[in-house]
Formats: C-alpha cells, sequence, structure tokens
C-alpha cells in the first residue's frame, strides 16, 4: 500500500497528488531556512512535508490519498466511473437519483466536492447544463474545468439520438444537442466506459492498462446480459414515454415507441396534447414508461383512457450502485414490458 501511494504521489501521472520538486542552487531566505530545519531534504522541502504527510496517514487514510477523486455528477455516471475506476477511484456522486439532473442547481455541497476532485465524470450533451457549470465554477479548481483533462463528457463518446433535429430553446427544449439519456442503452454505456477508461489512463498512465481490463470486462458482462433482454422484448407492445429518454433502449431492443407525455423535452404536458395522445393511440396496445422523478399524473389520466398499464422506475442507480444494479434496473424495465401479454 505504502508502495504505491509513492509510486503514485511521485509519479508523473497523478493529477491532483503529485508535485515535482527541482532541486535549487540558489533560493530564497525563507526556503534556505526551512532546507536547514529539514536536514536531508534540505533540495527538495516540499518533498519532505509530502513523506511526513504520507507516512503519518498511511495506516488510516491511504486509500483515500492515493486514489484519484472521481466526481460524477450522476448515479449511473458515478457507477461507470466505479466499474472502470475499480480500486483506483473513489467515487462521489453529486445528483440523487430521485431528482430530475435537467433541473437541479449548483450547491454548497457538490462545490466542495469538486474543490477536490481530480475528475468530473459528467453525461453531457446539456443534461447537467443548468448547475455543473456553477458548480465548477464556485468550486475554483482549474483542473475540472471544461477543456481540462479532469473534465470528462460521457455522451461525446457515444452516438446521440435527436442530434441535429429542429429544437426550439425559446421554447423550453431541454434536448437542444440531442438526447443525453444514453445510459438507458447498455451497450452505449460500455462505448461511454472504454472512453472513460482511456481519460482515466492519461491522468494515471501506470494503471491505463488496469482501467482498459475494467472496461473489457464491462463489455463481457453487458454482453452476457443482452440475449435475454432481446428474447424478452421480442413482440412487446409499443411504449408510450413521459420524457425523451428510454429511446435507447427501446431502440435498442427494437421495441416500438409510440410518443412522449411531453409535448417538447422538459415542457409538461398540456390538456391538449393528453387528448392528442389519446386520440392518436385509442384502440392500440400499449405501455406507458415514466421515471422515478417525472410527474406521474399524466400518465395516469392516459392509462386510464387508453387503458394501458402505467409504469413508474428508477433510470438511475443508487449513490453507491452498481453494475448489478444497473443490470436490475435494466431487467425491471424489461420486465415490465412482458408482464403485459
Ligand atoms: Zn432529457
Amino acid at each position: 500500500m505504502i508502495k504505491r501511494i509513492v509510486s503514485t504521489s511521485f509519479g508523473q501521472a497523478h493529477s491532483g497528488g503529485a508535485r515535482f520538486c527541482v532541486p535549487r542552487t540558489r533560493g530564497s531566505a525563507s526556503l534556505q531556512k526551512s532546507a536547514k530545519l529539514e536536514g536531508h531534504a534540505s533540495a527538495c522541502p516540499g518533498l519532505f512535508k509530502m513523506l511526513v504527510s504520507l507516512l503519518a496517514f498511511a495506516g488510516f487514510t491511504a486509500i483515500g490519498y492515493a486514489d484519484l477523486r472521481v466526481v460524477a455528477t450522476v448515479p449511473n455516471m458515478g457507477m461507470l466511473a466505479r466499474e472502470i475506476g475499480g480500486e483506483a477511484v473513489e467515487v462521489r456522486v453529486m445528483a440523487p437519483p430521485n431528482r430530475d439532473a435537467h433541473f437541479l442547481e449548483a450547491r454548497p455541497s457538490m462545490m466542495a466536492a469538486l474543490r477536490r476532485a481530480d475528475l468530473v465524470v459528467a453525461v453531457g450533451a446539456e443534461l447537467e447544463i443548468g448547475w455543473l457549470p456553477a458548480a465548477i465554477q464556485g468550486a475554483n479548481n482549474r483542473r475540472v474545468q471544461p477543456g481540462q483533462p479532469g473534465y470528462f463528457e460521457a455522451a461525446q463518446a457515444v452516438e446521440l439520438i435527436g442530434v441535429g433535429k429542429p429544437a426550439d430553446r425559446a421554447l423550453g427544449d431541454v434536448h437542444p444537442s440531442g438526447n443525453p439519456h444514453f445510459y438507458m442503452d447498455p451497450e452505449r454505456l460500455v462505448e461511454a466506459g472504454y472512453a472513460l477508461a482511456q481519460r482515466l489512463g492519461s491522468l494515471e498512465l501506470e494503471k491505463a492498462d488496469y482501467f482498459q481490463d475494467n472496461a473489457e470486462r464491462l463489455e463481457e458482462r453487458v454482453a452476457q446480459r443482452m440475449p435475454e433482454w432481446r428474447e424478452k422484448t421480442v413482440g412487446a407492445p409499443g411504449v408510450l414515454l413521459y420524457h425523451e429518454d428510454a429511446d435507447y433502449l427501446l431502440i435498442r431492443l427494437d421495441v416500438p415507441l409510440l410518443g412522449y407525455i411531453e409535448p417538447l423535452p422538459g415542457i409538461p404536458p398540456t390538456a391538449r396534447h393528453l387528448r392528442t395522445l389519446v386520440s392518436e393511440l385509442e384502440g392500440r396496445e400499449g405501455i406507458i414508461w415514466t421515471m422515478e422523478y417525472q410527474p406521474a399524473d399524466g400518465g395516469r389520466f392516459l392509462s386510464r383512457e387508453l387503458d394501458w398499464p402505467a409504469v413508474q422506475l428508477p433510470s438511475q442507480v443508487s449513490m453507491e450502485g452498481d453494475l448489478d444494479e444497473y443490470f436490475e434496473m435494466i431487467d425491471n424495465w424489461v420486465n415490465s414490458l412482458t408482464a403485459t401479454e
């Protein structure tokens, strides 16, 4: 453990803790004074102090000190960071699973987490635009500013749905850069995992192979589950979504997508829009999907009018959730389709 700390902290890769000490031949009066006090570490007082503090903490906070500090915006990104980063990362999640990440506000607790972070892992595609830029600004940590190696948007690694479609920001459309909810598709999650492995590897070079192995393991585990999900959803009824979000899962599994309860992403349904949906969908078979944090009344109304089942389930794992929990979440959505037959 101690060996790892020393190699990590004095290696070239750790962006958080690494400080490089260049021997000086001439120094300021204060530097000379501290050099004298620290005896043999005279050329490198900062290094000496770091060694002392590392040794003092090695017994009980070694892991926390040596790990890359990752701050994820939402629980699914925290899960991905844990799967790929494994024991080399310490992950904190900012947004709870039962809140809509489109509509959060920057909070002091987020800024506090970001202040110490080596890497922020966001969904991107403007999902967190209402709060992440403000939280990063408030954190005053250059390492995690957009454009820095410590800022990662998973959406940039995957093909998004709805990019380039007409989107009217003025009307409140929250998907002007395409649909950000790619994490509903396990295969896109794998692609994001490879990109994250690469980024983590660039921040901690000596662990690059380890991160890559973890991404490969994620791919294998997803590949093991996909056939069962595909098989279960053959012939499933179409799905009416509250919001443009589970599109990714439905398209992956070839399940028909029947429409949205929201007239535009982020805009609550009007009575008129609900009536239009009823007249369009009457007489067909279907099921209504609403995410845990979305209002249920529009779905309830349609469920009554169309005589369709309505299900409301989580689309994020819990704050500490792992891949098993993610699979369970996908299982629940898939099983909701088969239960109606
Ligand atoms: Zn959305």
